[in-house]
């Protein structure tokens, strides 16, 4: 029988997994904003006043490691964020935080692409933040290594290197709504869903990229993960 698509179905979006030739396929891409206090202080916030917020990319804005990421059009400030990826196994509504982290099935360590000078415009004008956040290859994500392997890291280093030297450093003990709490936050507002992934948060330290920088990020326990901006 030949399918029943008028077009091509999309490809499957995936990540390569830590010690497993088989993937883990991407569904949706979650992102926490302002979820480390220096950050949100950066950014001119009060972060002892805000709930967490959300904003998504799509899952084709992934780009896995080791491959280049285009500088997007339409920006002259795309900033970096190095943030943990919590990479959902089992979904589910209304998740208790005391249960959360059993529907983790892994970490990775990804990059939230920022379009800054986009989502400031759309900041003063009250407009959403999709220009400037779910672009082309806005999404760069590192390998996910299963929570047999790694656990549920709640602490250490957050870093980004670009061309060798420290631009980004925090703790995972310094996330002001931690795992547990996103996971439990996010799932009344969305039934979260196998292959979604939630990017939760990036320390102090962000700014510019320029063509032809090379980004390596890291989170203890956990594979790099590096891209060159092209
Ligand atoms: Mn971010």
């Amino acid at each position: 029988m030949s399918s029943a698509f008028v077009i091509d179905p999309p490809a499957v979006i995936s990540l390569p997994v830590t010690g497993d030739s088989r993937r883990f396929a991407v569904n949706r891409i979650y992102c926490v904003g302002r979820n480390y206090a220096d950050h949100a202080r950066e950014m001119g916030h009060d972060p002892d006043r805000e709930p967490p917020f959300f904003f998504m990319k799509p899952a084709n804005s992934i780009v896995t490691d080791g491959q280049g990421m285009a500088y997007p059009n339409l920006s002259s400030d795309v900033h970096h964020e190095i943030e943990m990826v919590v990479a959902i196994g089992k979904g589910g509504a209304n998740i208790p935080a005391d249960k959360a982290l059993d529907h983790v099935y892994g970490y990775g360590v990804g990059l939230d692409m920022t379009r800054r000078d986009l989502q400031g415009e759309a900041k003063k004008m009250g407009r959403p933040w999709d220009t400037g956040k779910a672009f082309d290859q806005s999404a760069p994500c590192g390998e996910i290594t299963p929570v047999s392997q790694c656990g549920h890291p709640a602490k250490g280093a957050v870093k980004l290197l670009v061309n060798g030297e420290v631009r980004q450093e925090g703790d995972l003990n310094q996330l002001i709504w931690n795992v547990p709490d996103t996971i439990a936050y996010l799932s009344t507002l969305f039934t979260l869903e196998p292959g979604d992934l939630i990017f939760s948060g990036t320390p102090a330290g962000v700014g510019p990229v320029k063509k032809g920088d090379v980004l390596e990020g890291s989170v203890a326990g956990l594979p790099n993960l590096k891209t060159k901006i092209i």
